[in-house]
């Protein structure tokens, strides 16, 4: 069967471990991989123990590629590492009548493990290709620490979403108040 990875992907399996909660995992047994998997619509066979362990594993490398202190060299060096591993058949589908982008052809005979992180590499490296490893980045609003990509036409974007933004220029407004 076909699949397609959707986007996004990547940002999605870093946010199963929120580092803002008092219970950051979200990957507490194969059975929450294989409803990841689900949710993302990506076929696999059941997931074991040493899948969800080197989901994890995979999970922590994908987010030093999203910290945008990391050098671009040492994030492509790191990337290119990454899809060195890459066992999930892919191919290329159009997107639009001049724009194509790579896709997962995944059987329901791959492991959850290789699905997903097949799936979201490509996810990056279509990112990556679209606006530059420089676009991948985490949150500033700590403790959120959610990654994105940023897709904005400068490329100044800093949080995930308004509301950290907001909540971000609170926090500095009122440090400058206490400071005066
Ligand atoms: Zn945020």
């Amino acid at each position: 069967m076909t699949q397609s990875s959707s986007n996004g992907l990547a940002e999605a399996l870093l946010k199963t471990y929120e580092v803002a909660l008092a219970e950051p995992e979200h990957l507490n047994d194969p059975g929450d991989l294989d409803a990841f998997a689900d949710r993302h619509g990506l076929t696999t066979r059941p997931a074991d123990e040493n899948q969800l362990a080197s989901t994890k594993r995979f999970r922590d490398s994908l987010r030093r590629l999203f910290d945008a202190s990391t050098p671009d060299p040492v994030r492509l060096s790191a990337l290119n590492q990454m899809l060195d591993g890459i066992s999930v058949g892919v191919e290329l589908i159009p997107v639009s009548e001049e724009r194509f982008c790579l896709t997962l052809k995944a059987t329901s005979d791959d492991t959850a493990f290789t699905v997903i992180r097949d799936a979201c590499l490509i996810d990056v490296v279509n990112a990556a290709e679209r606006y530059g490893l420089n676009r991948l980045k985490s949150c500033l609003a700590e403790p959120c620490r959610d990654a994105f990509v940023d897709m904005s036409k400068n490329g100044s974007r800093r949080f995930c979403s308004t509301r950290c933004a907001n909540r971000w220029h609170v926090s500095q407004h009122r440090a400058r108040r206490q400071n005066n």
